[in-house]
């Protein structure tokens, strides 16, 4: 046998998530015990192991919002100009932690208009705000008995309890009344805090009390990176193939210069880890997995790929072999499910990232699109032809030496808010770990165990055999 011949028979085996399934082990985990809190890089500790992809259909500073709440990152994508992601950026920056309903009624309104708002809102008092968006005070039901329904609510706005704009995470935790006013350190009303949904939060937050955001950068733009730097948490270099010298090169310049955390990728080997460990300082985290997006059609275009399993696999062999486990890995591409991820997490990953599983969103960045009775919402790849033709992000591969698409879009079913989602995961990775019996995903990286699956068994462990119709 030839060399030739044998490097194809020889050829590793790149397990993808279909490929494998988790084994259980005798556990004594309840889901609900279980821990999710993971690095998302070297400095950064997040509440939940999920990043939005920074991608113009999935993250804005609406997704990144909504993320960070939930106690995950997102990633502001960079198909922009660098003021318009630095914009986004301070948006995420300057939002309430916690969700706030902006409810008032001006100083101005009748005592009629008041009394038809609370009884609209069914709430117990409703604040009341100047010209200037200062908070005067509350407006009830009993505080104008005897008010003439012509009269203005400024005269019977009553002081009340109110909460800074910093306590608002301390104050959440204690159930607070529906129209509790926020206002900020010069008397300005932020809003109430909207305590249905209080619950499912654990934000994470920088020491200033913000939220934390990420953004995405070209390892070639270091101007976007140094107008960035005073407001991110993290930045996220953003090529389809960090494993290029000249990458490499710029990265270098890049961590030397800037001072927040820098992930890099995306990789997909053993030898990739190896370069950066070996040529690179300070990086943060590493982002792996080539060409397992749902919209990336760079293993049909170019015939290269590094499924994200095997990816995350190969690259923390790297990390151990080079006694760097400090650096997190970010799982990127192909992860459908709390499955997928679980199997991620397994394989070595701390975090992952979501492209098409938090498209469909209300948060995600793009438009809502009714087809019959159905609701969708578009999907692009960074280097789908209608993405690449925006250019801001048209040196994720690498032109002008690249001249084709290696992305796609299309549509993906309209799903709600995005903490459902969220939700789903977190549950189905408390479960997954409650399986295998681990507390964190520490203890998973060591008990976790894989079996590889057939055709057919791929087609039993998935719902099979019903009509699907409901
Ligand atoms: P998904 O979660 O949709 O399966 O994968 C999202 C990931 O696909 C992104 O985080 C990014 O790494 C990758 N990606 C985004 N756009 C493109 C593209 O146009 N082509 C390729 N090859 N990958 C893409």
């Amino acid at each position: 046998m030839g060399k030739f011949t044998d490097k194809l028979i020889n050829a590793p085996i790149a397990l993808t998530f279909g490929d494998v399934v988790l084994l259980p082990s005798r556990s004594d985990v309840e889901p609900r015990e279980v821990d999710l809190t993971t690095n998302i890089t070297v400095n950064i500790k997040a509440n939940i192991p999920i990043v939005s992809s920074p991608m113009d259909t999935v993250t804005e500073a609406e997704m990144a919002i909504a993320l960070a709440r939930l106690g995950g990152l997102g990633v502001i994508h960079r198909n922009c100009s660098r003021e318009e992601q630095v914009e986004l950026v301070k948006q995420v920056k300057k939002a309430p932690v916690l969700p706030v309903k902006y409810i008032y009624i001006k100083a101005s309104s009748t005592v009629e208009e008041a009394h038809k708002m609370l009884l609209k809102l069914n709430i117990e008092a409703l604040p009341v705000v100047d010209s200037n968006g200062l908070f005067l005070g509350y407006f009830k039901h009993n505080s104008a008995i005897r008010a003439d329904d012509k009269d203005l609510v400024a005269r019977y706005a009553v002081k009340g309890e109110v909460i800074k704009r910093e306590e608002l995470l301390k104050v959440s935790k204690t159930n607070p009344k529906d129209s509790l006013a926020i206002i900020d350190n010069d008397g300005k009303y932020w809003g109430i805090i909207d305590n249905g949904s209080c619950n499912n939060y654990s934000p994470l937050i920088d020491d200033k009390g913000r939220l934390r955001v990420g953004a995405a950068i070209s390892p070639y733009d270091l101007n976007r990176a140094k107008m960035l730097e005073k407001w991110v948490d993290v930045l996220v270099v953003d090529v389809a193939h960090f494993h290029n010298l000249n990458c490499i090169k710029a990265a270098k310049k890049l961590l030397r210069e800037i001072s927040v955390d820098i992930v890099v990728g995306n990789i997909g080997t053993y030898e990739a880890c190896e370069d950066i460990l070996t040529m690179l300082e300070n990086v943060a985290g590493l982002r792996v997995g080539i060409a397992s997006g749902s919209i990336c059609s760079t293993g049909i275009v170019t015939g290269v790929a590094a499924p994200t399993l095997f990816a995350v696999a190969n690259v923390r062999d790297a990390l151990e072999d080079y006694g760097a486990l400090h650096i997190p890995i970010i799982a990127d591409g192909g992860i459908k499910s709390p499955g997928d991820a679980a199997k991620a997490l397994a394989a070595g990953a701390s975090a992952i990232m979501l492209g098409r599983a938090l498209a469909g969103t209300d948060e995600a960045s793009s438009p809502l699109i009714p087809i019959g009775s159905r609701l969708y919402k578009l999907y692009r790849g960074m280097g789908s032809k209608s993405a690449l033709a925006k250019r801001y992000s048209a040196d994720r591969y690498s032109p002008p030496s690249k001249k084709i698409a290696e992305g796609v879009e299309g549509l993906v079913p309209y799903r709600g808010p995005v903490a459902n989602v969220i939700e789903e995961f977190r549950a189905g990775l408390q479960a997954a770990l409650g399986y295998v019996g681990a507390r964190n995903i520490r203890e998973l990286w060591v008990k976790a165990k894989f079996a590889r699956l057939t055709s057919i068994g791929l087609k039993e462990v998935h719902p099979h055999d019903l009509l699907m119709s409901l």
